[in-house]
Protein backbone atom coordinates (compact mmCIF):
# COMPACT_ATOMS: atom_id res chain seq x y z
CA UNK A 1 0.00 0.00 0.00
CA UNK A 2 2.82 2.23 1.31
CA UNK A 3 4.76 1.79 -2.29
CA UNK A 4 2.02 2.47 -4.43
CA UNK A 5 0.90 5.92 -2.20
CA UNK A 6 4.49 6.74 -2.98
CA UNK A 7 4.62 6.24 -6.89
CA UNK A 8 0.97 7.51 -7.43
CA UNK A 9 2.47 10.58 -5.98
CA UNK A 10 5.73 10.43 -7.59
CA UNK A 11 3.19 10.30 -10.72
CA UNK A 12 1.21 13.58 -9.75
CA UNK A 13 4.51 15.38 -9.27
CA UNK A 14 6.26 14.44 -12.59
CA UNK A 15 2.42 15.34 -13.96
CA UNK A 16 2.88 19.12 -12.45
CA UNK A 17 6.34 19.53 -13.80
CA UNK A 18 5.39 18.25 -17.09
CA UNK A 19 2.56 20.75 -17.12
CA UNK A 20 5.14 23.53 -15.48
CA UNK A 21 7.51 22.84 -18.31
CA UNK A 22 5.42 23.24 -21.21
CA UNK A 23 3.86 26.65 -19.72
CA UNK A 24 6.96 27.63 -19.36
CA UNK A 25 7.94 26.58 -22.79
CA UNK A 26 4.79 28.57 -24.38
CA UNK A 27 6.07 31.60 -22.19
CA UNK A 28 9.74 31.60 -23.50
CA UNK A 29 8.64 30.67 -27.02
CA UNK A 30 6.18 33.64 -27.36
CA UNK A 31 8.11 36.45 -28.78
CA UNK A 32 9.73 34.45 -31.65
CA UNK A 33 6.53 32.41 -32.03
CA UNK A 34 5.05 36.29 -33.32
CA UNK A 35 8.06 36.76 -35.22
CA UNK A 36 8.04 33.69 -36.95
CA UNK A 37 4.58 34.34 -37.91
CA UNK A 38 3.36 31.35 -35.74
CA UNK A 39 0.25 33.13 -34.86
CA UNK A 40 -2.75 33.14 -37.23
CA UNK A 41 -5.79 34.80 -36.71
CA UNK A 42 -8.73 32.84 -37.85
CA UNK A 43 -12.58 34.24 -38.20
CA UNK A 44 -15.80 32.80 -37.25
CA UNK A 45 -18.87 34.09 -39.04
CA UNK A 46 -21.58 35.71 -36.85
CA UNK A 47 -25.15 35.75 -38.90
CA UNK A 48 -27.93 37.69 -38.57
CA UNK A 49 -31.64 35.72 -37.86
CA UNK A 50 -34.03 38.93 -37.70
CA UNK A 51 -34.71 38.46 -41.50
CA UNK A 52 -36.50 35.80 -43.48
CA UNK A 53 -32.98 34.25 -44.47
CA UNK A 54 -30.09 34.66 -42.18
CA UNK A 55 -27.36 36.74 -43.66
CA UNK A 56 -23.60 36.90 -42.63
CA UNK A 57 -23.16 39.84 -40.29
CA UNK A 58 -19.73 40.21 -38.91
CA UNK A 59 -17.04 38.05 -37.71
CA UNK A 60 -15.08 37.10 -34.46
CA UNK A 61 -11.17 37.15 -34.55
CA UNK A 62 -9.66 34.14 -32.59
CA UNK A 63 -6.18 33.25 -32.00
CA UNK A 64 -4.44 30.07 -33.02
CA UNK A 65 -1.06 29.28 -32.51
CA UNK A 66 0.53 26.89 -34.82
CA UNK A 67 3.83 25.77 -32.86
CA UNK A 68 6.71 23.51 -34.93
CA UNK A 69 7.38 21.36 -31.79
CA UNK A 70 3.60 20.93 -30.25
CA UNK A 71 1.61 21.61 -33.40
CA UNK A 72 -1.49 23.64 -32.98
CA UNK A 73 -1.86 25.01 -29.85
CA UNK A 74 -5.59 26.36 -28.48
CA UNK A 75 -5.90 29.78 -27.06
CA UNK A 76 -7.13 27.48 -23.88
CA UNK A 77 -3.83 26.56 -23.30
CA UNK A 78 -1.92 29.90 -23.09
CA UNK A 79 -4.74 33.13 -22.77
CA UNK A 80 -4.68 32.84 -19.45
CA UNK A 81 -1.25 31.71 -19.04
CA UNK A 82 0.13 35.31 -20.92
CA UNK A 83 -2.69 36.95 -18.63
CA UNK A 84 -0.73 36.38 -15.69
CA UNK A 85 2.79 37.73 -17.29
CA UNK A 86 1.06 40.59 -19.50
CA UNK A 87 2.58 39.15 -22.63
CA UNK A 88 -1.59 39.35 -23.49
CA UNK A 89 -1.07 43.11 -24.02
CA UNK A 90 1.19 42.24 -26.93
CA UNK A 91 -0.52 39.50 -28.16
CA UNK A 92 -3.94 41.34 -28.12
CA UNK A 93 -2.22 43.86 -29.82
CA UNK A 94 -1.33 41.83 -32.71
CA UNK A 95 -4.72 40.26 -33.11
CA UNK A 96 -5.89 43.89 -33.79
CA UNK A 97 -3.68 45.01 -35.80
CA UNK A 98 -4.11 41.75 -38.33
CA UNK A 99 -8.23 42.24 -37.55
CA UNK A 100 -8.20 45.59 -38.45
CA UNK A 101 -5.91 45.26 -41.70
CA UNK A 102 -8.37 41.81 -42.88
CA UNK A 103 -11.35 44.43 -42.19
CA UNK A 104 -9.51 46.80 -45.15
CA UNK A 105 -8.96 44.02 -47.56
CA UNK A 106 -12.18 42.87 -47.57
CA UNK A 107 -13.63 46.40 -47.96
CA UNK A 108 -10.75 46.45 -51.09
CA UNK A 109 -11.57 43.33 -52.11
CA UNK A 110 -15.16 43.06 -52.60
CA UNK A 111 -16.63 46.36 -51.69
CA UNK A 112 -18.45 44.86 -48.40
CA UNK A 113 -18.08 45.36 -44.55
CA UNK A 114 -17.37 43.15 -42.82
CA UNK A 115 -17.19 44.37 -38.51
CA UNK A 116 -14.61 42.21 -36.91
CA UNK A 117 -15.08 41.35 -32.95
CA UNK A 118 -11.32 41.43 -30.55
CA UNK A 119 -11.18 39.44 -27.61
CA UNK A 120 -9.49 42.57 -25.14
CA UNK A 121 -8.60 40.68 -22.14
CA UNK A 122 -9.32 42.05 -19.02
CA UNK A 123 -5.37 42.71 -18.86
CA UNK A 124 -5.77 45.70 -21.55
CA UNK A 125 -8.68 47.26 -19.41
CA UNK A 126 -5.56 48.61 -17.35
CA UNK A 127 -4.02 49.87 -19.84
CA UNK A 128 -4.11 53.90 -19.93
CA UNK A 129 -3.38 53.88 -23.67
CA UNK A 130 -5.66 50.97 -24.44
CA UNK A 131 -7.98 53.79 -26.32
CA UNK A 132 -5.27 55.62 -28.77
CA UNK A 133 -3.80 52.68 -29.42
CA UNK A 134 -7.17 50.92 -31.02
CA UNK A 135 -7.60 54.79 -32.30
CA UNK A 136 -4.67 54.44 -34.28
CA UNK A 137 -5.17 51.15 -35.36
CA UNK A 138 -8.14 52.17 -37.53
CA UNK A 139 -6.83 55.20 -38.31
CA UNK A 140 -4.00 53.24 -40.19
CA UNK A 141 -6.11 51.36 -42.03
CA UNK A 142 -9.21 53.94 -42.81
CA UNK A 143 -11.97 52.26 -40.73
CA UNK A 144 -14.33 53.79 -39.07
CA UNK A 145 -14.54 53.13 -35.38
CA UNK A 146 -17.45 51.09 -34.91
CA UNK A 147 -16.46 48.47 -37.80
CA UNK A 148 -13.91 47.04 -35.16
CA UNK A 149 -15.74 45.87 -32.17
CA UNK A 150 -14.64 45.02 -29.00
CA UNK A 151 -15.78 41.80 -26.96
CA UNK A 152 -14.93 42.22 -22.82
CA UNK A 153 -16.13 38.92 -21.03
CA UNK A 154 -18.53 39.57 -18.62
CA UNK A 155 -15.95 38.16 -15.78
CA UNK A 156 -13.70 41.34 -16.34
CA UNK A 157 -16.41 43.80 -14.76
CA UNK A 158 -16.33 41.89 -11.30
CA UNK A 159 -13.36 43.40 -9.47
CA UNK A 160 -12.13 47.20 -9.66
CA UNK A 161 -15.42 47.82 -11.36
CA UNK A 162 -15.32 51.34 -11.28
CA UNK A 163 -11.95 51.24 -13.42
CA UNK A 164 -12.90 48.79 -15.90
CA UNK A 165 -16.56 50.92 -16.46
CA UNK A 166 -14.50 54.35 -16.66
CA UNK A 167 -12.03 52.09 -19.32
CA UNK A 168 -15.41 51.12 -21.50
CA UNK A 169 -16.32 54.40 -21.33
CA UNK A 170 -13.64 56.13 -22.80
CA UNK A 171 -13.57 53.39 -25.55
CA UNK A 172 -17.54 53.86 -26.17
CA UNK A 173 -16.38 57.61 -25.98
CA UNK A 174 -13.89 57.04 -28.61
CA UNK A 175 -16.91 55.33 -30.99
CA UNK A 176 -15.89 51.66 -30.18
CA UNK A 177 -19.06 49.25 -29.30
CA UNK A 178 -18.43 46.76 -26.82
CA UNK A 179 -19.78 43.50 -26.55
CA UNK A 180 -19.93 41.67 -23.04
CA UNK A 181 -18.87 38.12 -23.84
CA UNK A 182 -19.78 34.94 -21.48
CA UNK A 183 -22.95 36.77 -20.40
CA UNK A 184 -24.73 34.92 -17.49
CA UNK A 185 -21.50 33.24 -15.92
CA UNK A 186 -22.63 34.49 -13.23
CA UNK A 187 -20.39 37.73 -12.44
CA UNK A 188 -22.63 40.87 -13.37
CA UNK A 189 -25.04 41.80 -10.41
CA UNK A 190 -28.45 42.54 -11.25
CA UNK A 191 -28.52 46.14 -9.86
CA UNK A 192 -25.17 46.72 -12.12
CA UNK A 193 -27.00 45.55 -15.72
CA UNK A 194 -28.89 48.94 -15.89
CA UNK A 195 -25.93 51.39 -15.96
CA UNK A 196 -23.16 48.82 -18.15
CA UNK A 197 -21.52 50.66 -20.55
CA UNK A 198 -22.59 47.95 -24.11
CA UNK A 199 -23.81 47.42 -26.91
CA UNK A 200 -24.81 44.18 -27.30
CA UNK A 201 -24.95 40.90 -25.20
CA UNK A 202 -22.97 37.88 -26.03
CA UNK A 203 -24.79 34.84 -24.08
CA UNK A 204 -22.58 32.32 -22.64
CA UNK A 205 -22.04 29.29 -24.26
CA UNK A 206 -23.05 26.77 -21.78
CA UNK A 207 -27.08 28.03 -21.50
CA UNK A 208 -26.92 27.22 -25.69
CA UNK A 209 -25.33 23.72 -25.13
CA UNK A 210 -28.46 22.31 -23.63
CA UNK A 211 -31.09 24.85 -24.80
CA UNK A 212 -33.43 22.25 -26.46
CA UNK A 213 -33.11 19.14 -23.99
CA UNK A 214 -33.79 21.01 -20.95
CA UNK A 215 -36.69 23.50 -20.38
CA UNK A 216 -35.36 25.30 -17.61
CA UNK A 217 -32.20 25.98 -19.88
CA UNK A 218 -34.69 27.39 -22.57
CA UNK A 219 -36.60 29.79 -20.32
CA UNK A 220 -33.29 31.22 -18.58
CA UNK A 221 -32.10 32.13 -22.29
CA UNK A 222 -35.62 33.52 -22.83
CA UNK A 223 -34.64 35.79 -19.80
CA UNK A 224 -31.63 36.30 -21.07
CA UNK A 225 -33.06 37.43 -24.06
CA UNK A 226 -35.59 39.91 -21.88
CA UNK A 227 -32.52 41.42 -20.33
CA UNK A 228 -31.40 42.61 -23.33
CA UNK A 229 -34.27 44.34 -24.57
CA UNK A 230 -34.46 45.99 -21.50
CA UNK A 231 -31.27 47.55 -22.18
CA UNK A 232 -31.84 48.10 -25.70
CA UNK A 233 -28.69 45.96 -26.79
CA UNK A 234 -28.98 43.02 -29.42
CA UNK A 235 -28.35 39.14 -28.15
CA UNK A 236 -25.88 37.14 -29.90
CA UNK A 237 -25.53 33.30 -28.86
CA UNK A 238 -22.17 31.17 -29.59
CA UNK A 239 -22.13 27.85 -29.74
CA UNK A 240 -25.04 27.39 -31.63
CA UNK A 241 -23.91 23.80 -33.18
CA UNK A 242 -27.96 22.62 -34.66
CA UNK A 243 -30.64 23.57 -36.56
CA UNK A 244 -33.46 22.91 -33.67
CA UNK A 245 -30.92 25.36 -31.91
CA UNK A 246 -31.17 28.27 -33.69
CA UNK A 247 -34.40 28.14 -34.61
CA UNK A 248 -35.36 28.20 -30.77
CA UNK A 249 -32.76 30.80 -30.53
CA UNK A 250 -34.64 32.95 -33.18
CA UNK A 251 -38.28 31.89 -31.47
CA UNK A 252 -36.76 33.73 -28.66
CA UNK A 253 -35.89 36.41 -29.83
CA UNK A 254 -32.10 36.03 -30.41
CA UNK A 255 -30.82 38.75 -33.03
CA UNK A 256 -27.35 36.70 -34.35
CA UNK A 257 -25.88 33.70 -34.05
CA UNK A 258 -22.28 32.20 -34.14
CA UNK A 259 -21.64 28.85 -33.93
CA UNK A 260 -20.24 25.55 -35.82
CA UNK A 261 -24.20 25.74 -37.28
CA UNK A 262 -22.90 27.77 -39.77
CA UNK A 263 -19.43 27.51 -39.74
CA UNK A 264 -16.13 27.01 -37.68
CA UNK A 265 -13.43 29.84 -37.33
CA UNK A 266 -12.00 30.10 -40.48
CA UNK A 267 -8.37 30.94 -42.00
CA UNK A 268 -9.04 33.97 -43.94
CA UNK A 269 -9.11 33.00 -47.35
CA UNK A 270 -11.87 29.99 -46.52
CA UNK A 271 -13.72 33.27 -45.11
CA UNK A 272 -13.24 35.46 -48.39
CA UNK A 273 -15.58 32.16 -50.02
CA UNK A 274 -18.58 32.76 -47.61
CA UNK A 275 -18.17 36.63 -48.26
CA UNK A 276 -18.11 35.07 -52.32
CA UNK A 277 -21.19 32.85 -51.66
CA UNK A 278 -23.16 35.62 -49.43
CA UNK A 279 -22.41 38.29 -52.23
CA UNK A 280 -23.98 35.73 -54.74
CA UNK A 281 -27.73 34.87 -52.88
P1 LIG B 1 -14.63 32.99 -26.52
O1 LIG B 1 -14.25 34.41 -26.74
O2 LIG B 1 -15.85 32.73 -25.70
O3 LIG B 1 -14.72 32.34 -27.98
C1 LIG B 1 -15.62 31.33 -28.35
C2 LIG B 1 -14.95 29.97 -28.40
O4 LIG B 1 -15.94 28.99 -28.75
C3 LIG B 1 -13.86 29.83 -29.47
O5 LIG B 1 -12.90 28.93 -28.96
C4 LIG B 1 -14.62 29.18 -30.63
O6 LIG B 1 -13.78 28.49 -31.52
C5 LIG B 1 -15.54 28.25 -29.88
N1 LIG B 1 -16.76 27.90 -30.62
C6 LIG B 1 -17.38 28.62 -31.56
N2 LIG B 1 -18.49 28.01 -32.01
C7 LIG B 1 -18.59 26.84 -31.32
C8 LIG B 1 -19.54 25.76 -31.33
O7 LIG B 1 -20.54 25.74 -32.05
N3 LIG B 1 -19.31 24.73 -30.44
C9 LIG B 1 -18.21 24.73 -29.61
N4 LIG B 1 -18.07 23.69 -28.81
N5 LIG B 1 -17.30 25.73 -29.59
C10 LIG B 1 -17.49 26.78 -30.43
P2 LIG B 1 -11.33 29.21 -29.07
O8 LIG B 1 -11.02 29.83 -30.40
O9 LIG B 1 -10.63 27.95 -28.69
O10 LIG B 1 -11.07 30.32 -27.97
C11 LIG B 1 -11.26 30.04 -26.59
C12 LIG B 1 -11.19 31.30 -25.77
O11 LIG B 1 -9.87 31.85 -25.83
C13 LIG B 1 -12.11 32.40 -26.28
O12 LIG B 1 -13.42 32.21 -25.82
C14 LIG B 1 -11.44 33.63 -25.68
O13 LIG B 1 -11.80 33.79 -24.34
C15 LIG B 1 -9.98 33.25 -25.76
N6 LIG B 1 -9.37 33.87 -26.96
C16 LIG B 1 -9.30 33.42 -28.25
N7 LIG B 1 -8.63 34.29 -29.04
C17 LIG B 1 -8.27 35.34 -28.24
C18 LIG B 1 -7.54 36.57 -28.45
O14 LIG B 1 -7.11 36.92 -29.56
N8 LIG B 1 -7.36 37.37 -27.35
C19 LIG B 1 -7.85 37.04 -26.12
N9 LIG B 1 -7.63 37.89 -25.10
N10 LIG B 1 -8.54 35.91 -25.89
C20 LIG B 1 -8.74 35.07 -26.93
CA1 LIG C 1 -15.17 36.19 -27.51
CA1 LIG D 1 -17.86 33.62 -25.22
CA1 LIG E 1 -14.77 32.62 -22.92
Amino acid sequence: LRNSYVSCFDFYNDEQHGKELYAERLINDMDRALSEKQFRVFYQPKYSITGSQPRLSSAEALIRWFHPEFGMVSPGQFISLFEENGLIQKLDRFVWNEAAAQIRQWKDCYGIDIPVSVNVSRVNMFNAHLADILENIAAQNGLDHAELLLEITESAYTDNSDQIVEAVNKLRMCGFRIEMDDFGSGYSSLNMLTTLPIDALKLDMKFIREICENEKNERLVGIMIDIARLLEVPVIAEGVETKEQMELLKRLGCNIIQGYYFSKPLPPEEFGILIEKELRE
